[in-house]
């Protein structure tokens, strides 16, 4: 069995070496993770300047890039053989609703799935990450990865999974939630008097709604949502059919010209 883990929140953080801890009874676990924090990096790829691999310790690979870039390179690369799952986390804070599509450690977990990979995709909701909280979102990691491996996952689909931080109560199988976005930019002087900018310092909050992976994180449960990566919203297509675009002729003149 071989594995492969990565993070966003870089190859030294306590959620990588929890979880790597956890794993170790399973086989060969290979670590190759973003040298230092990339956080809220999404699903970006290195695409014009070089990137470098440094084997710390034996399997345990720090890259200069973000998260998709290392589990494309581990993939595509470093590893001489197709790992059996990746499994991206624990990461610092939970990644659940819409806060998804800016997530390192969920975009790894997708990159996984386009090369063909099982993967899941692991966060520690809250904001007080201590070790047991860790520990114990390693304990549950290693449970569904176990299951995973065991049953597979359907076609293109990666799991999401969020774990609250104090003693769980059980899973909840549960859909993609709500967030309420505060959109607060504070503004600001540097020493110099000239003007800079904060973003993400808004107070979170997320619609209560039963079945969400919020809700179930709030009432102490871990939260497991499967993900595919087909963004296309099927109903609208159907209210877009009313609109007789493909029967409309493209209107290509040139605007403000007489004719
Ligand atoms: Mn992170």
């Amino acid at each position: 069995m071989l594995i492969l883990l990565t993070n966003d929140d870089g190859i030294h953080s306590a959620g990588l070496q929890a979880l790597a801890g956890q794993l170790q009874s399973f086989g060969r676990i290979v670590t190759v993770a973003p040298d230092r924090e990339r956080s809220a990096i999404g699903h970006a790829l290195t695409l014009h300047a070089p990137l470098r691999a440094e084997e710390i310790t034996k399997d345990h690979w720090a890259v200069s890039g973000t998260p998709t870039d290392a589990v494309s390179l581990a993939i595509g690369g470093l590893l001489k053989e197709k790992p059996d799952l990746v499994i991206s986390g624990i990461n610092k804070g939970g990644n659940m609703g819409d806060d998804l599509t800016y997530s390192g450690t969920v975009a790894a977990a997708m990159e996984a799935t386009l090369m063909g990979v099982p993967a899941i995709a692991v966060s520690l909701a809250g904001q007080s990450f201590k070790f047991d909280d860790f520990a114990n979102a390693a304990k549950i990691a290693k449970q569904l990865a176990a299951t995973v491996l065991e049953h597979g996952l359907p076609a293109d689909t990666f799991l999401n999974i969020n774990v609250p931080d104090r003693k769980p109560l059980g899973i909840r199988l549960t859909r993609q939630g709500k967030r309420i976005y505060e959109d607060v930019v504070v503004e600001n002087r540097d020493p110099r008097g000239r003007s800079y900018y904060w973003l993400g310092t808004g107070n979170l909050d997320f619609q209560n709604l039963e079945g969400t992976d919020f809700h179930a994180v709030q009432h102490g449960y871990v939260s497991v949502t499967p993900l595919h990566l087909d963004l296309t919203n099927y109903a609208a297509m159907e209210r877009l059919r009313q609109w007789q675009l493909e029967a409309s002729p493209l209107d290509l003149d040139d605007a403000g010209s007489s004719s």
